[in-house]
């Protein structure tokens, strides 16, 4: 269970095995809601990695009906109400003892979040928690990017969707080498249908004098 404000955790487990993938569950009218994502990069330890990780998340978004619309972001100091930032962290999580991926923090005053611990993904993949993603080949630098992306993807989801339980594919509360690595990721109806819920814009509210006035009928 997610409350607002709460911060939750993304574990990993390797071996665990995921159900088959089954993408495109929702319905994918054409006037998309957009989701607005900064990307944050402090130390640039995701440097080359960036493209591919938003291809993914963009790809698994579209598959909800979703739009992603992204910028760049040096840091965390110009927080915009409306857009979920993902932060990329180059440490590992100092006070948990297993794997811990990715972190988020539903909306607040300074926004939603969205964390990822790339040496964990590294160690997730098999590689080592310090390789610089310049030191591995194109593959490499492919399978972790695209693993970053669903990470990223799977704490944007607890980030603009709170309510939703950890379930499967996507959503699985660890997510296992197969999850990260499959071709494709089984996204569930009900969790897409709950993102747009959540992106689509707040119904306007009457003042309460035109209320009164509504209540009392026509002349
Ligand atoms: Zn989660």
């Amino acid at each position: 269970m997610h409350r607002a404000g709460s911060v939750v955790a993304l574990a990993a487990v390797c071996g665990w095995m995921a159900h088959p993938a089954a993408a495109g569950a929702a319905e994918r009218p054409a006037d998309a809601l957009v989701l607005r994502v900064a990307w944050v990069d402090p130390t640039s330890c995701a440097c080359g990695l960036e493209s591919i990780a938003l291809s993914e998340v963009a790809r698994l978004l579209r598959e909800m009906g979703v739009r992603v619309r992204w910028r760049r972001d040096r840091g965390l100091a110009r927080a915009v109400s409306d857009e979920v930032r993902v932060v990329v962290l180059d440490r590992v999580r100092s006070e948990s003892a297993g794997l811990v991926l990715g972190a988020s923090q539903t909306p607040g005053p300074p926004g939603s979040v969205a964390w990822v611990h790339l040496p964990s993904v590294r160690q997730a993949l098999g590689m080592h928690a310090a390789w610089s993603p310049w030191r591995l080949d194109h593959g490499e630098r492919r399978t972790l990017g695209i693993a970053l992306g669903r990470v990223a993807a799977h704490e944007i989801v607890h980030a603009v969707a709170p309510d939703v339980p950890h379930g499967e594919g996507l959503m699985a509360e660890r997510l296992s080498l197969d999850l990260l690595t499959s071709p494709a990721v089984q996204l569930d109806r009900q969790v897409a249908l709950a993102v747009r819920r959540g992106l689509e814009p707040p119904l306007p509210s009457l003042e309460a004098g035109k209320v009164a006035v509504l209540a009392r009928g026509p002349e």
